[in-house]
């Protein structure tokens, strides 16, 4: 029996895009070339990051991408109770082509085994490289695109040879697609989830609907890039503002369109690719941006982070609903998320969290005061 009154109880959230092994650590006399980083200080570093998420009320997360497999590391380790942790379901490194998001390296270089990125440029490639990732154990296989949706990097063909491999073997894929043609490919080829989907036109959405397919717009990522370059300016910002203005205008687009055309939307941040994306404070900034822009209620949005992100974690109609028989992640808050949202993005608030029927220990403040051992993934 726990005494919730004059609380609100609801499930634990899900954050269906989170990355816990992006950035290298910040350590003397490795600031100079990304060689030097290395798999055992990363996966350490990773089931650290995932406390801080677990103590925010987050108790699943989806991670679209990491390095080696640090991912299935975390996750297994949380699985086998070695570790606390949210639950995870995760890929590895994402399959790129030349010209796509993590391809930085010279064509001679290519993408070295700490980087994020694995280059196949062949749909034969990819399919090896389905195989590799599975043989490993990954739930899912993240393709990329290019990084903003200029461009076209992928071809529906492959797309479609990863889909039909990974399907075959029980592994779900999802795609980083920013641009048009990619998030209509992405679609027509099968995969299960797009993330982004920022220049999707009228026709791309209808094809989206139309396969039944799953967004996951990540706003919440998009937003922080605006807020954070009015702080710092672009000099001090990896990506294009300019380019991210237009591409936020394109995502309430989509937001509107998905909503009136049925497409479901799962909840997305982000979370842990820069370090000006921090683990904690922004896995329920989506349910806020939801209502501003997507014309949600405050409770189809707490439902869109909870009972609709379970397909991202590989738990449908298991986890994200309070239920007899369901999974018992529950977390219990202060103060009232229906009235305000921004509730749920301010780990203080939080009067108890509970992860498959155990209460996790939040008076550890020890994860708030790790110190920042990151620079950015991307030089
Ligand atoms: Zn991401």
């Amino acid at each position: 029996m726990i005494d919730a009154a004059g609380r609100w109880i609801m499930p634990g959230l899900i954050d269906a895009h989170t990355h816990l092994s992006y950035g290298n650590p910040k350590l003397p006399r490795e600031d100079r070339g990304r060689g030097t980083t290395r798999p055992e200080l990363n996966t350490l570093r990773a089931a650290w990051n995932a406390q801080k998420v677990l103590r925010s009320g987050v108790t699943s997360i989806s991670v679209p991408g990491g390095t080696w497999f640090t991912d299935v590391a975390v996750r297994d380790a949380i699985k086998l109770g070695l570790i606390e942790g949210p639950r995870l379901y995760c890929a590895s490194r994402m399959i790129v082509t030349y010209g796509s998001i993590e391809d930085e390296e010279p064509s001679w270089v290519g993408t070295p085994q700490h980087s994020i990125g694995v280059l196949c440029n062949t749909a034969a490639d990819m399919v090896t490289e389905v195989r590799r990732q599975c043989k490993h154990g990954v739930d899912f296989i993240k393709l990329a695109d290019s990084r903003s949706g200029e461009t076209q990097t992928i071809a529906k063909e492959e797309i479609a040879a990863v889909v039909g491999e990974a399907h075959r073997r029980n592994v779900r894929v999802a795609i980083h697609s920013r641009g048009s043609a990619s998030t209509r490919a992405a679609a027509q080829a099968g995969v299960d989830w797009i993330m982004h989907t920022d220049l999707a036109t009228e026709a791309d959405l209808e094809a989206v609907a139309g396969a039944g397919v799953r967004i996951v717009p990540t706003a919440t990522f998009v937003e922080r890039v605006l807020e954070f370059g009015r702080e710092v300016g672009q000099d001090q910002i990896q990506i294009s503002i300019d380019r991210m203005k237009r591409n936020m205008e394109g995502l309430v687009n989509v937001l509107q369109r998905a909503r009136a055309m049925g497409i479901k939307v799962m909840c997305g941040t982000d979370c842990g690719n820069y370090s000006w994306m921090p683990y904690g404070k922004m896995h329920a900034k989506e349910a806020e941006i939801l209502i501003r822009y997507g014309g949600y209620s405050p409770l189809e949005a707490i439902t869109a982070c909870t009972r609709e992100n379970a397909f991202a974690v590989g738990l449908e109609n298991q986890v994200g609903v309070l239920e007899a028989g369901k999974l018992a992640d529950i977390t219990i808050w202060k103060q009232n998320p229906v009235a305000d949202i921004r509730v749920l993005q301010e780990p203080a608030n939080l009067a108890m969290v509970i992860k498959d029927g155990k209460k996790v220990n939040l008076d550890d403040r020890a994860w708030e005061e790790a110190p920042l051992i990151f620079q950015e993934a991307v030089a």
